[in-house]
């Protein structure tokens, strides 16, 4: 926990002084997985100093509410609960009636679904919650979950970068095909270059995978914390099906185009939305991966468009669009 600690030292209100209650409750608090009441916080405050009274944990609770550090969650028991929002992504709720206990999920799609509505009807979200009540397995079948949640932390992590690794195995299926179904060594030796990218980028994030399976045994095994259904790898896939079809060099180009500007901007896109974490960190990276093919692409399409004379009708060369900067 004392990494932790230094980076929330900016978030202390103004005028406050280090308070080494206030950071025992802290900690106890960024200790816990999962979501605590006010009263399970007392109760484990006490353990650790008794001294400390009910009223400085709600204090300090409050406190951490406005700090960005704590969520408070309602999952329908007539009280709120608390979960810890630091380097925890904001998430939804499936939630037992019966044991009362409560799993967590991300799911992109429906963050899309939930803007295009707000949109539809003009209005301004600032924040949804989506609770799904229901009967867990353990409570319906009466056998104890073979691997809990874990830390929803490492999860999203992991999630993450199974999509990454996802997207950048489709990326170099692509490249690879797009470089034996060009007709000319500039397109060719253009794809195996960025083949060449790919693979290093996926050697990297297996790399960073397995060191991240090494801190929990069974990481693989848990149950999955994000959801996607329109992730890149699948624009990469219909890509590499187009190519494989025989294609001019500028058209791969173009598809190429195509592909790396819609892998960057869902990258680019969810991981300003995620909180900060780790798995934010890896979908900005892999964004930034991204943007840089795609501005190899796009300065070999302009440069081909140039050089070639007209036989067709070309589109209007793809430039950076602001957004992708
Ligand atoms: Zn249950
Ligand atoms: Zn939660």
């Amino acid at each position: 926990m004392a990494d932790v600690l230094p980076a929330l030292d900016d978030q202390r209100p103004a005028g406050g002084k280090r308070s080494s209650k206030r950071d025992l409750i802290l900690n106890v608090f960024l200790a816990q997985e999962g979501h605590v009441s006010a009263d399970d916080l007392v109760e484990r405050i006490h353990r650790e100093d008794h001294r400390i009274s009910r009223a400085t944990v709600y204090r300090t609770l409050q406190w951490m509410v406005a700090a960005g550090i704590a969520r408070k969650v309602d999952i329908g028991e007539g009280r709120f609960r608390f979960e810890h929002s630091y380097r925890h992504p904001r998430h939804f709720h499936l939630i037992c009636k019966v044991c009362n206990r409560s799993s967590e999920f991300l799911s992109s799609d429906i963050d899309v679904l939930i803007e295009e509505i707000a949109a539809a009807r003009n209005f301004s979200a600032h924040q949804s919650v989506l609770q799904i009540y229901g009967t867990c397995e353990q409570c319906r079948t009466g056998r104890p979950p073979t691997v809990d949640g874990g830390t929803t932390e490492l999860l999203f992590a992991r999630d993450a970068l199974r999509i990454a690794i996802a997207t950048e195995r489709s990326g170099l299926e692509f490249y690879v095909r797009a470089a034996k179904a060009v007709r000319e060594t500039r397109g060719r030796l253009l794809f195996e270059r960025l083949a060449d990218g790919e693979r290093g980028q996926l050697a990297r994030l297996e790399a960073r995978y397995q060191k991240l399976l090494a801190t929990d045994p069974l990481l693989e095994a848990r149950p999955t914390f994000l959801f996607f259904k329109g992730a890149a790898n699948g624009l990469f896939a219909a890509g590499g099906e187009q190519v494989a079809r025989g294609i001019a060099d500028e058209e791969a180009v173009a598809i190429a185009i195509k592909c790396e500007r819609a892998s960057h901007r869902f990258f680019k896109r969810y991981g300003e939305k995620f909180e900060d974490s780790e798995g934010k960190q890896i979908f900005l990276e892999v964004a930034r991966e991204e943007r840089s093919h795609l501005e190899m692409l796009l300065r070999e399409y302009r440069a081909t468009s140039r050089r070639r004379p007209r036989r067709r009708r070309v589109p209007a060369a793809p430039r950076m669009r602001r957004a992708e900067a």
